[in-house]
């Protein structure tokens, strides 16, 4: 065995005991599972809905409720947008998806499955030694669906591939309801479809995803600086929900691959077990889209620039991201196993999840040492409905106390919090009101007041 498919064979063998862990502790299932699943399609269970909630959240957070300041002290805005799944056909004509969102595709003649031309897998055919390829064509990846009661040619419609033609187009809506002037930008998160031809590596490369991008329209002339800017700012904002900055690169694409829109074009890119791959493209788009728009519709007028008095077309800077890339770069960047003791005087391994707390799905677990103590469970339900309001706040009661550390740290839950006999000053009457705070990553276990619990997780929360 090479180096090479050593270490395939250990990515492998990773992402199978991330995805058991993910099924076991319910961040990810296969979509239809009981139907025996749907290639290219997944289910959030409730651990994984509530991390992609946080991703959204706090991409949200900074982008759209936070106010900014671009290079050369230039404030600016950004204001959301919720657009429709679907929409008018001639929006892909456009944009050049129905001419040119393609991939090449060949069939293997043998066993008749279809690969992209660009990705030929590097194992052999299962019928016999090596596959037997057809040509490529080209296939376009974009589900098509039909619109009202008779389909015909004039119903076709198209899922959206992409969720940035929908800014565009409502661009001229926006610019006209937010009081905002250029540079400003319209953020919007929601889902996308592409019929891809190889779906694989776990969510990596899906059917359906979600998107999360901003069209930043800025003066021409302006591109080079402020697509700086967004590559900077992007790096900081993945390293702000726990990526580490030595396992994200930025690549540029060399002008030959530039797609025909954009003047420059980076990914911002993460080393995920099975490779160095994209998290996010940000392209430089120049005027192409709103141009291309203005002139098949006639009703985006150029921008008139109250400062200046010059009228023109808005130049773009596109960050796009993949949600469900960033869950999945979160989840193989938590995904820690370590040998521990037992307790009973031999070794057993930790699966832990080491989320940054303020993208873990749960921030707190509260516990009462035993379920059948009602004093216990009071105290203990107290302190839930207390956290509750402020914190991502689990209650567990089941197992014992160090089967539901480990269920915890399985979800990569921060801190546990449990109630036992000390608390109720039965046994110390110093240690009345308190409980056990329980660190996910040390497994220290402190002993603090009820009273200081809310600003003690308040405290480490902002020290990460
Ligand atoms: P790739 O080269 O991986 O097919 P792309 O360059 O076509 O991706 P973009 O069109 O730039 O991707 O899409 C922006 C982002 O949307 C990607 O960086 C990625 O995070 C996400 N994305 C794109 N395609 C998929 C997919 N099939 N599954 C999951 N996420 C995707």
């Amino acid at each position: 065995m090479d180096s090479d498919n050593r270490q395939t064979g250990r990515a492998a063998n990773l992402m199978d005991k991330l995805s058991a862990l993910c099924k076991r502790r319910g961040f990810i299932f296969q979509s239809s599972e009981i139907y025996g699943g749907l290639n290219g399609f997944w289910d959030y269970g409730p651990a994984g809905a509530q991390l992609k909630q946080n991703i959204r959240n706090a991409w949200w957070r900074e982008y759209v409720r936070n106010g900014h300041t671009g290079p050369e002290n230039q404030k600016y805005d950004i204001v959301g947008l919720d657009a429709a799944i679907i929409m008018h056909p001639s929006i892909w004509k456009t944009s050049g998806h129905t001419e040119s969102f393609s991939d090449p595709m060949v069939d293997c003649r043998k066993c008749k499955q279809r690969f992209r031309a660009d990705q030929l897998p590097s194992a052999g055919c299962p019928v016999g030694g090596n596959h037997d390829f057809t040509e490529a064509r080209e296939f376009n990846l974009m589900f098509r669906t039909s619109v009202g009661p008779v389909e015909n040619d004039t119903s076709i419609a198209y899922l959206r591939p992409e969720t940035a033609q929908a800014i565009f187009v409502q661009y001229q809506n926006v610019l006209t309801v937010s009081r905002t002037k250029i540079p400003f930008g319209i953020a919007q998160i929601g889902k996308a479809f592409r019929n891809e031809i190889n779906p694989r590596n776990y969510t990596f490369r899906s059917r359906e995803f979600e998107m999360m991008e901003i069209e930043f329209f800025i003066h021409p002339g302006t591109g080079e600086m402020w697509h700086k800017y967004w590559l900077d700012n992007r790096l900081k904002w993945y390293e702000s929900i726990g990526l580490p900055r030595e396992k994200l690169f930025i690549e540029w694409h060399a002008s030959e691959d530039l797609a025909h829109y954009a003047s420059a074009c980076a990914d911002v890119t993460f080393q995920f077990p099975f490779g160095v791959q994209e998290l996010e493209g940000i392209a430089n788009r120049g005027d192409f889209d709103l141009t291309q728009h203005a002139r098949a519709t006639g009703k985006i007028p150029p921008y008139f620039d109250p400062e200046t008095k010059e009228r023109f077309m808005p130049h773009v800077i596109e960050p796009s991201a993949g949600v469900d890339r960033i869950a999945l770069a979160l989840l193989t960047n938590a995904y820690h196993e370590e040998t521990v003791s037992d307790g009973k005087g031999g070794e057993e391994i930790r699966y832990v999840m080491r989320f940054h707390p303020g993208i873990a799905p749960v921030t707190v677990a509260v516990f009462p040492l035993l379920r059948n103590r009602p004093e216990l469970v009071a105290r203990a339900e107290a302190i839930f409905e207390m956290l509750r309001s402020d914190y991502l706040v689990q209650w567990d009661d089941r197992g014992n106390i160090g089967k539901r550390y480990r269920y915890q740290d399985e979800l990569g839950t921060p801190w546990c919090i449990t109630v036992d006999f000390e608390t109720l000053g039965q046994e110390d009457a110093k240690l009345k009101d308190t409980v056990t705070l329980r660190d996910r990553d040390t497994m220290i276990q402190e002993r603090v007041r009820i009273e200081d619990l809310t600003a003690i997780i308040r405290d480490r929360l902002s020290a990460f």
